[in-house]
This record gives C-alpha cells, structure tokens and sequence, in this order.
C-alpha cells in the first residue's frame, strides 16, 4: 500500500482531531479527477478506515419540493440538540447532466449551516453518477472518522440515484407527497421496493390527504415482497414545515437499526455493500482498461461496424475484442 505525504498524514491528523477544514480538503482531494491527487486520496481513506464505520447512514430521497431540505433541517437540529453529530452529503445526477444542479445549492438548509454539529456538503459535480456515487461513499468514510455519528445522504428522483444511494446507507428513505401522481411515481419507477421507511411530508396541508395516501401507500407495499425478513418498512406522515413527526420518524430508525442488528443483517448489508462496491471499481477499470488497450483501439472501429450492419455476430466481435486483453 501507498505511504501517505506529510501534506497527507496532516489532513488525517487533522480529520481525527475533528478539523472542519481538514475534513473539506480531505473531501475536495477525494473529488479531484486528477490521477495524482485519486492516488493520495486512496492513502488518506486507507489510514481513515479503521476509524470509520461508527455511524447510521440514512439515504433521504424525493423528487424535487417534495420537502427533503425543509425536513433534513428539521431532523439535524432535532438530532443535534439530541447530542449527534451529522454530516449531510448529496449525490445529485442531475449536476453532471445539465450542469445544474437541483441539490446542494448553499441557501438550503441555512439554519443546520451554521451548527458546529453539522457538516454540509453539496454533490460532486464531476463525471458518472458512478463517479459521484464512488466519492459519495468515500465521503462517507471520511466524515465518519471525524465524528460524524449520523450520516444523511440525500437524492432527488433522478435516473438510477435512488438505487445507487440505497447501495450506499444502512436506512433508505423516501419522502412522499400527499398525492397518488407521487405515488404512482415511486411505484413505477422501483423505487418503493428499495424504501426501508416511507414518509408522506406535507401532512399540514390536508392531514385527511396524508392519512389516505398513507394507507394506500401500506396497501401498495404489502404487495411487494418485503426486503427483509425482519422488517416491514412502516410508512409515517409528517409535516417537516412544523416539525411535526421528526421525534416519530427517528424512533422509527432506532427500531429499524435494532432490529437489523439483532438479526445480524445491518452488518451483513454493510458487507454486501462494499463487495458490490469493489466490484464496481473493477468492472469500471476493466472497461478503462479494455478501451485504451492498443489492439481493441485499433480494431474497435471497424468491429462495430461490422457488427452494427450485420456482417460480424456481436458474439464473434466480443471474442475478437476480448482476445485482445490476453495479447501484450
Ligand atoms: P426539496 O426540493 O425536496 O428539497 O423541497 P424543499 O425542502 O425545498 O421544500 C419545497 C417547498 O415545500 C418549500 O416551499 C417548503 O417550505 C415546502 N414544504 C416543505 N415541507 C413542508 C411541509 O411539511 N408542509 C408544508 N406546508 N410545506 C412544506
């Protein structure tokens, strides 16, 4: 393994010691696309790791306005003055599709900002949602070595983010409107077989809205294998704008966080998770690998073509290509 530079072993230090500025740098290091800087960033997670692990990790998902900054506010301040400390951290697609961003934008969560016992940071904007997802967990590991002991990763219904950020947290939860559109939605796209928790915000508005699209929501779920043994995920209403329900919605994860770990599945998710992420990391640098290798770039071209008008079998030009790897 690599040894870490004296630049390096400071911004461990300095993330040990709880450092706000030291945790930025380490994170803006992970974020760097640049091959020096991903090498040094691999040497501070490793020396990171072993005081890494000591968290909750809690996916928050839902589509845009569905209330996820208004309701993270209220579950920080609420947890802080519980004695946590949290760190908020965004895998938003939508940054390296448009170039927009829909998350992460620093007038959110204003009043959670300025806690000593918060850290915020907005989405990587650079490359894949791979790529983001991958800083994301490292980010993860870093905050939890300074501290952190509830970690809040939040996505907005974009693509494959929900999937990519359940792969990513012991809880994932969606955040639901009041309304069959947002639950059709959910329903349709996958999303509600992912949910460990579901919670219907807005309840304010029209509490006989909420407690209807709540029990439809039960009524949609129990038809849907559950993904554990252990646990039905409970669906709850709650209004973040009040801060109505958020004391309910933590209980509710304490339960679920109990429950896992007496069936001794949180730990077995968290090992699954990291496997299917080491798997990642090798599917994506073999394909780097296979695409700058000299004999695929010399016949890639033409192979396509062949196999795009039908000359070549796809088969045959995977083999083709593929034999290529074994050639220096
Ligand atoms: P996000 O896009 O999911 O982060 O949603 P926001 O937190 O920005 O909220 C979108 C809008 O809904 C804002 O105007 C919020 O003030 C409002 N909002 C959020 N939660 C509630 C709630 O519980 N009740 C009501 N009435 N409005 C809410």
């Amino acid at each position: 393994s690599s040894s870490l530079l004296p630049q390096d072993q400071a911004l461990v230090d300095g993330v040990l010691a709880r450092e706000r500025r030291a945790l930025a740098k380490t994170i803006t290091l992970i974020e760097s696309t640049r091959a020096e800087h991903q090498e040094r960033a691999r040497a501070v997670i490793a020396a990171l790791l072993p005081q890494s692990g000591r968290s909750i990790r809690v996916g928050i998902s839902g589509s845009p306005g569905a209330g996820k900054s208004t309701f993270i506010e209220a579950l920080g301040t609420f947890l802080i003055d519980a004695g946590h400390r949290l760190a908020v951290l965004a895998v938003d697609p939508s940054s390296t599709i448009s170039g927009g961003s829909i998350l992460g934008d620093k007038t959110r969560m204003e009043s959670l900002c300025q806690r000593e016992e918060a850290f915020i940071r907005p989405s990587p904007s650079a490359g894949s949602l791979g790529g983001v997802a991958e800083r994301t967990r490292e980010a993860i590991l870093v905050c939890e070595a300074a501290g952190f002991d509830v970690i809040i990763v939040e996505t907005v219904g974009v693509g494959q983010s929900e999937t990519t950020v359940a792969g990513m947290v012991d809880a994932f939860v969606l955040l639901q409107l009041p309304n069959a559109g947002d639950e059709l939605q959910a329903i349709k796209k996958g999303i509600v077989e992912i949910a460990d928790l579901v919670v219907i915000n807005k309840a304010d508005i029209d509490p006989r809205a909420a407690a209807i699209a709540r029990s439809q929501m039960q009524m949609a779920m129990m038809m849907l294998r559950p993904a554990s043994h252990h646990w039905r995920p409970p669906v709850l209403t709650i209004s973040a704008l009040k801060k109505e329900g958020i004391a309910a919605f933590w209980d509710e994860i304490d339960r679920y966080q109990a429950t896992l770990l007496a069936a001794g599945e949180f730990e077995a998710r968290r090992r699954r998770q990291s496997l299917d992420w080491m798997w990642a990391q090798i599917d994506s640098g073999l394909r780097q690998r296979f695409r700058a290798h000299p004999a695929v770039r010399a016949s890639l071209e033409s192979l396509s073509v062949a196999v795009a008008s039908g000359r070549t079998t796809p088969s045959s030009a995977a083999k083709i290509l593929l034999d290529h790897l074994q050639s220096r």
